[in-house]
């Protein structure tokens, strides 16, 4: 089997603004601008993957992911056997960075391989290790205390069993503060979770520490800046609460350096950050090894992204989803569906697909998705 061709098809997806704004360091989000890849074949396969570029978050853009696959990646996946994973990888491996435009494309491969086999994703990745439906965690973005509880209220009435509570964008006391309603708003058996997203210096992680003790949070995740892993090891050994690394971890190279500093108690992995679902089941391997949890985060993905999630916590026993539910919830908060079966048709889980492949079938109407 050859790779004939590579489409990208560039998409912009409203967010559901009644689930609730999202927050980048700029300012609220009310779209995603996302890249859809298909890979094309000559056996009459066709792989799909996605990019869900984030400028804030990895420094790409669905544009730019488009100009870098059509000008860069693609020749050098055209004619390849795309049943060869890690080949392919590897010959995209030169180009420095942009991991979301790589896991895209290394996606659809993945999707080719399972199509081909007749077989999903998760099986590829050494079998499940979890069934049935897969626990999320709402995100409440960083509004209002009022709004905070309400929003937070709202979700553990409709199933969430984890709320993750943005901080680090206002001052110490007014996230407290929303902290303080929040849990009286959830009472005490929802968790709490709580993500700076790298706001804090180490000293107000410090400071924050007992309040997020007394309001029974259960970790603390990317307390200081992404570049700033021996604060992060600081803050983890001067306070109880346990440590969570997201922006700081994207490479299996980083997870080394966080592991080698004690930097974290959890790694967040997921394959967009990663460059890929081969990378992340190394991170996760890697942590294992270390006495380190990994957790499923996220960028927002739309519903192939999601996907790709879904196999990748089926597959990696070391992403605990039982202990810190997972956070694939891109799927709820987009007004649009990429693909023909939703992926959450529980309140509050996602399923894992279990179709060949990555288990979508992706609505080609959708968003102007339309066929090249
Ligand atoms: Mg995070």
């Amino acid at each position: 089997m050859k790779i004939t061709r590579i489409e990208t098809v560039p998409v912009t997806v409203p967010v559901d603004r009644r689930v609730g704004k999202v927050e980048n360091t700029k300012g609220f989000r009310f779209q995603s601008h996302l890249l859809m890849v298909f890979i094309h074949t000559d056996a009459e396969i066709e792989g799909v993957g996605e990019v869900t570029a984030s400028p804030d978050w990895s420094g790409e853009t669905s544009l730019g992911a488009k100009t870098l696959i059509d000008q860069h990646l693609a020749p050098r996946l055209i004619g390849e056997d795309p049943r060869r994973i890690r080949h392919c990888m590897d010959r995209l491996a030169k180009t420095f960075a942009n991991p979301f435009a790589k896991a895209g494309l290394e996606m659809a491969l993945f999707d080719i391989l399972g199509k081909s086999l007749g077989t999903p994703v998760y099986q590829l990745l050494g079998g499940a290790v979890r069934a049935g439906l897969l626990p999320l965690r709402f995100a409440v973005m960083p509004v209002g205390p009022v709004e905070s509880a309400d929003v937070s209220r709202r979700m553990a009435q409709e199933g969430f069993r984890t709320i993750k509570l943005k901080v680090g964008h206002d001052p110490l006391e007014y996230d407290i503060e929303r902290l303080r309603l929040v849990r009286e708003a959830i009472g005490p058996d929802v968790r709490i979770t709580v993500d700076a997203n790298g706001g804090w210096s180490v000293n107000d992680a410090i400071l924050a520490a007992p309040y997020l003790e007394e309001y029974g949070v259960l970790f603390v995740e990317q307390p200081v800046h992404r570049l700033d892993l021996e604060g992060l090891a600081e803050v983890r050994r001067r306070t109880r609460l346990p440590v969570m690394a997201d922006e700081s971890v994207f490479t299996v190279q980083d997870a080394v350096r966080c592991i080698q500093l004690r930097a974290a108690d959890i790694i967040s992995v997921y394959p967009g950050k990663n460059g890929g679902l081969l990378n992340t089941l190394t991170i996760a391997a890697l942590a294992e090894a270390a006495g380190v949890h990994c957790a499923i985060g996220s960028n927002l993905e739309w519903d192939v992204g999601s996907a790709a999630m879904a196999h990748a916590c089926a597959a990696i026993s070391n992403i605990c989803v039982e202990r810190y539910a997972a956070d694939i919830i891109g799927a709820m908060f987009h007004t649009e569906r990429a693909i023909e079966t939703p992926l959450i048709t529980t309140p509050a889980h996602v399923n894992i697909p279990h179709g060949p492949g990555l288990g979508v079938i992706v609505n080609r109407q959708a968003r102007g998705i339309a066929p090249g």
